[in-house]
């Protein structure tokens, strides 16, 4: 069943997205040739205690660490371990984070140095589809649209769109009805009505969307071992339009990187 929020829910559930966003703008100065993953995963670890929020991802399911860091041919769900990045790497970081009982849950793809041209595509493409599927969550509009849109522009670039993992609602629990495929049929599934709360999510590969699992029991790979980019945001519908909880501005303040992109899904300016 679809929980629908109350605008008091809706502005905690706003902090613990703002928390997550926090944490990988924090981390986005860090990420370089050289640094390893379980070192990223210590430093947000203790950057969400100092926010007064528990990390949402550690302990769930047996998740051993606060993010999910996935490099290069890796989808998703990937433990962080020692192994330094390398300069033209990706790297998918998922954080979440839980406070006043509500959960925030983001995820952005990082360059490591200098990235190949075909890479830097892909990675722009997955996050241009990720506001493409947020212009369809809006009232009156269902799931199928949102996947749709999503699948029918990366698809169009030539990129495979994995389908066995999903977007979902968010709340009090990291995963709610209804789930939110990035693929779909127009005008099919749950329709949308104010005050839904979701984790829209594109996984999108730049070969085959086929995946397969390492026997670690979490870590998500590419079939073909071509690379993977998952950008995340969390998302409410507030006076009928999506509203974005979430924000990648922290990480293009580290970066120096200028975007409007967000602009269009803000009806409340960030409380800093
Ligand atoms: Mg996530
Ligand atoms: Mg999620």
């Amino acid at each position: 069943m679809v929980k629908i929020k109350s605008a008091e829910e809706i502005e905690l559930m706003r902090e613990s997205a703002l928390i997550v966003s926090k944490t990988l703008g924090m981390l986005a100065s860090e990420i370089k040739p050289g640094v390893n993953a379980l070192y990223l995963d210590q430093l947000a670890e203790t950057f969400i205690r100092d926010h007064g929020a528990e990390p949402g991802f550690l302990g769930m399911y047996d998740f051993p660490n606060t993010l999910n860091m996935s490099p290069n041919a890796q989808v998703v769900h990937g433990i962080p371990n020692a192994e330094p990045l390398k300069d033209g790497d990706i790297i998918s970081v998922d954080c979440g984070a839980l406070k006043n009982g509500f959960y925030g849950d983001h995820a952005y793809t990082f360059e490591v140095g200098e990235v190949a041209p075909e890479v830097k595509r892909l990675l722009k493409v997955a996050k241009e589809s990720l506001y493409i599927g947020i212009r369809e969550f809006k009232a009156g509009n269902r799931v199928g649209d949102v996947g749709y849109a999503i699948q029918n522009y990366c698809e169009s670039h030539g990129y495979g769109v994995v389908r066995e993992l999903v977007g979902h609602g968010l709340g009090k629990k990291l995963h709610e009805s209804p789930e939110m495929p990035n693929y779909g049929k127009r005008g099919r599934g749950k329709k949308f009505v104010e005050g839904m709360t979701v984790a829209i999510e594109p996984m999108i590969n730049m070969g085959t969307k086929n995946i397969k699992q390492l026997k670690d029991g979490w870590t998500i790979l590419t079939a073909d071992g071509a690379p993977s980019a998952h950008f995340e945001h969390n998302v409410a519908i507030v006076n009928g339009k999506p509203e974005l909880l979430s924000t990648f501005q922290y990480i293009y303040d580290a970066l120096g990187i200028i975007s409007d992109e967000e602009n269009e899904f803000r009806q409340t300016k960030i409380r800093s």
